[in-house]
C-alpha cells in the first residue's frame, strides 16, 4: 500500500480514486484497509500508523515480519502501547492500552493527509 494516500473520514478511510473535470479528487472507500488501523502522513513528512486516532511512529522491521509501531507519546508519557503491521496493513500483533487521551486530527484542504492540530487534553 502506497502510505500517505488515504483520507479518513467518519471513521473510514478513503484511497484516491480520480481527479474530476472540475479539478476536484474523488475518494474511494478502501475496505481492504483494516478499518481501524491507518497508514497516514503528517505535516512533518514522517509516516505514521493511527489507530483509534492514537498514532505510532516507526520503531524497527521485525526479523519475523512486519514492522513494529511506538506510541508517538512512548517517551513523553511513558505509553507503552505498540502495534506491528505488515506493509499492506495486516497487524500481527499490538497492545493498545495507552496511558494518555487520543490526539485529534484533521484533514488538510488538499486531502492528502492528516495533521495533528491540537492535544485534547492540552492544560
Ligand atoms: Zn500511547
Amino acid at each position: 500500500m502506497k502510505q500517505g494516500n488515504l483520507v479518513l473520514y467518519k471513521g473510514h478511510t478513503f484511497s484516491k480514486h480520480c481527479t474530476t473535470r472540475a479539478g476536484t479528487t474523488r475518494w474511494k472507500c478502501s475496505r481492504q484497509v483494516r478499518r481501524r488501523l491507518q497508514f497516514i502522513r503528517c505535516d512533518n513528512g514522517k509516516n505514521l500508523v493511527m489507530c483509534d486516532n492514537h498514532t505510532f511512529f516507526r520503531h524497527r522491521q521485525m526479523k519475523t515480519g512486519g514492522t513494529r509501531w511506538k506510541c508517538c507519546r512512548h517517551t513523553s508519557r511513558k505509553c507503552g502501547a505498540y502495534v506491528i503491521v505488515t506493509d499492506d496493513g495486516v497487524v500481527l500483533r499490538k497492545k493498545l492500552e495507552h496511558t494518555h487521551e487520543p490526539l485529534s486530527y484533521r484533514m488538510m484542504e488538499d486531502g492528502n493527509y492528516l495533521r495533528t492540530v491540537v492535544y485534547i487534553n492540552l492544560k
